[in-house]
This record gives C-alpha cells, sequence and structure tokens, in this order.
C-alpha cells in the first residue's frame, strides 16, 4: 500500500502527484476524493458551470492515430453547420441557462471555415446579449492548431476561452501517437500564442494511452501548473476501430476510469483555482463517469447541443453516451443529482475560473 502524502499542502511533487495517482485501495482513493472536493469548495464553490457543446464540424486535416474522425477514416461523412444554424444553437444555450458554449471542430484552416466561424461568433456574441447575460454568452472554442492572425480574428468577434489539448506533455508519447508532420513543438507554440492573443487557455491530456506511465501523468500536472494553465479537459482513451491505435496494449476500462477520476482530484489538488470539466469520455465507459468526475473535483459541464442528425458522424471514440441526450431533459436531471451533493447549477453566467480572472 502507498503512503499518501499530505493531501493539504500547497506544493505538491512529481513524486507526490505519481503516489495519488497511484491509489487503488478504496479508503485511499475516497480520501483523495474528499480532499479534492474539499479544495474546490474553498476555492472554486458549489457551482458547475454548464456549456452547451456544439460539435460544428468533422472535416478534419489531421490523422491523429487516436481519433475517429482523422482524415484517413473514409467511413465518416463529413459535414459542417452552418451560420445560422450555430447562432440558432447559441440561442437554445441562452434557453437553457446555459451561460456559455463550446464551439468544437476538426482541425480546418480554409478560408470559408475561419470566415463563417468568425462571422458566427460575431453574431452569437451580438444577439445573445439579454438582462442575463449582458455580454453575451460566453464563447469557448476548441478548434485546434490556427495561425496567430486566426487565433486573433476570432478573439475579436467575441471568444473569449480556448482549449487545446496538448494530448501528453511525453514528446516521445506525443510522437508515437500522431504522424511525424504534427509536432508536439507547434502545440506548445500554439499555446504561448493563445494565451499572448488574450484568450483564458486550457488544455488537456488523454489518459491511459498505450505506453503511457504514471510518471507521464504526473508531469502533465506538473505542466498545467508550470503552464499557468486556467481550464482543464481531460478524459481516458478510448480505442477506436477506425484507427491505428486499435489492438495497442492500454489499462483496461476499469483502469482507465479511476485513473480519470484520480486525475481531476490530483488536478484540483494541485491547481486548486481552475475550471476542470467533467468529460463525455469518462461517461462513455462508466454511465456515471461525469457525476463521479464532478465528487472528484470538477466544476464544468458540458452538455450536448449538437444537432442530432449529426452526432453519429462526430464520434471521436465508440460508445460516445448521450447520442439521444436531450438538453432539456439533461438539465433537469444534472439539478436534481446536484441537489443531492450539496451543488448547483451555475445559470446564466460566463462561469470563469477565478484563477483566470485573479
Ligand atoms: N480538433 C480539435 C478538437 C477536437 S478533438 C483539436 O485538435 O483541439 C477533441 C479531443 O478529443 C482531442 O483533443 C482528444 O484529446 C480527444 N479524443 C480524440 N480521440 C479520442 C479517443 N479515441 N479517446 C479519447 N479521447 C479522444
Amino acid at each position: 500500500m502507498s503512503l499518501l502524502p499530505d493531501l493539504t499542502q500547497k506544493e505538491f511533487s512529481r513524486e507526490d502527484i505519481a503516489t495519488i495517482l497511484a491509489a487503488t485501495e478504496v479508503g485511499e482513493i475516497n480520501k483523495i476524493r474528499v480532499a479534492a472536493e474539499d479544495v474546490l469548495l474553498k476555492h472554486c464553490g458549489a457551482e458547475v458551470y454548464m456549456r452547451g457543446l456544439v460539435e460544428a464540424s468533422n472535416v478534419c486535416r489531421c490523422d491523429c492515430f487516436y481519433c475517429g474522425i482523422r482524415k484517413s477514416n473514409k467511413t465518416v461523412t463529413r459535414y459542417d453547420l452552418g451560420v445560422d444554424e450555430l447562432v440558432s444553437l447559441a440561442q437554445q444555450c441562452v434557453a437553457f441557462g446555459y451561460g456559455s458554449m463550446v464551439i468544437q471542430t476538426g482541425e480546418r484552416s480554409d478560408k470559408k471555415f475561419i470566415d463563417n466561424l468568425e462571422t458566427a461568433i460575431h453574431r452569437i456574441k451580438n444577439e445573445t446579449c439579454g438582462d442575463n447575460l449582458p455580454q453575451g454568452l460566453g464563447i469557448t472554442l476548441s478548434v485546434g492548431e490556427q495561425t496567430k492572425e486566426t487565433y486573433r480574428r476570432f478573439f475579436e468577434a467575441g471568444a473569449h476561452r480556448y482549449l487545446l489539448r496538448i494530448e501528453t506533455t511525453n514528446p516521445e508519447l506525443f510522437a508515437q501517437i500522431h504522424p511525424p508532420e504534427q509536432r508536439i513543438e507547434t502545440r506548445l507554440e500554439c499555446l504561448r500564442t493563445l494565451r499572448e492573443v488574450g484568450y483564458q487557455v486550457g488544455t488537456g491530456v488523454m489518459i491511459g494511452l498505450p505506453g503511457q506511465s504514471i510518471e507521464d501523468l504526473a508531469n502533465d500536472i506538473m505542466f498545467f501548473k508550470t503552464h499557468d494553465i486556467a481550464m482543464i479537459g481531460m478524459g481516458p482513451f478510448i480505442p477506436h476501430e477506425q484507427t491505428p491505435l486499435w489492438g495497442k496494449q492500454c489499462p483496461d476500462e476499469e483502469s482507465r476510469l479511476r485513473l480519470g477520476l484520480l486525475m481531476i482530484a490530483a488536478t484540483r489538488l494541485v491547481l486548486r483555482d481552475v475550471n476542470i470539466a467533467a468529460t463525455t469520455a469518462l461517461q462513455a465507459i462508466d454511465p456515471q463517469g461525469r457525476e463521479k468526475a464532478l465528487r472528484f473535483g470538477a466544476n464544468v459541464m458540458m452538455p450536448m447541443m449538437t444537432p442530432e442528425n449529426v452526432r453519429l458522424d462526430y464520434l471521436l471514440y465508440p460508445n460516445k453516451p448521450n447520442l439521444n441526450e436531450n438538453a432539456a431533459n439533461a438539465r433537469l436531471d444534472m439539478e436534481a443529482f446536484l441537489k443531492n451533493i450539496g451543488r448547483n447549477l451555475g445559470l446564466n453566467k460566463w462561469g470563469d475560473a477565478p484563477h483566470a480572472t485573479k
């Protein structure tokens, strides 16, 4: 049995983090969970922020070895939502009381995509202002590696948060799960550029990749800390049959779920005042995965707002849950669950991390 470090300390070493992530015993895991929940309530409060998730296009120029919508997967029907559709989805978010939306896509840099997204952001900001949201809906982008100019255009149009996962901070592992033209240096440069442009910057990793060690994951958390990251989105790796990583050895589902929850708790203990998402990938492994994540220190939920007719075309991984999640029911279910655990929905507000607004 590993001896846990002092979970209330302010500075965790890499070894402390690795010890936390290696916990397997129920009593220990619960101690970690309780400590993470304490830190969350103290530094961020009891609110869970909602961001309506819109997967706006699955067209992608990348060929990541893990991702179901990689360019080489010819079985995928490609789609692209129009500007009007994005604006109307944004209005639905407002109607549900979600103060923010996340626009996520495959990676594209064609002119039509950039022009349309810029127009959509402008229009969403203008057309969602109201009593509840005087500055309009909060917009988070997750549209991959772009030029500084493009990042600036989206920012000036009104997006104020950006998620770009580093996927893993181990350079050798990064090279094993991406084709050679996709470089970790480019991701790092993009994260720097996003900050320069003025975004609140989020990143994250996949957990339980083939060849990934506990030390790698501990290093990932140290990276979030040293790079002053304000938002974290991470979840278990889920093998997809139409990708090169299919069949490669990785931890079993139970271990990936446990590691996913421990990563959230450890990140909460180390970074304290950041936003951490309860991601869909957790729910793909365990139907209660997102709810468990909230109890391990997560404070952001991303209910699915992608139109139902294209949801099946955005399968980054199989068993993606909530393919028929209905946004209205999702909110009611979540409210009931949160009430039970002494938390509440943070409605009609952007819900920026205290870390970002300090
Ligand atoms: N193209 C955008 C965002 C879309 S992918 C970008 O590059 O930022 C969003 C995230 O899904 C990825 O960053 C990756 O971490 C995750 N993902 C992709 N395939 C996955 C898989 N098979 N299992 C778990 N997560 C996966």
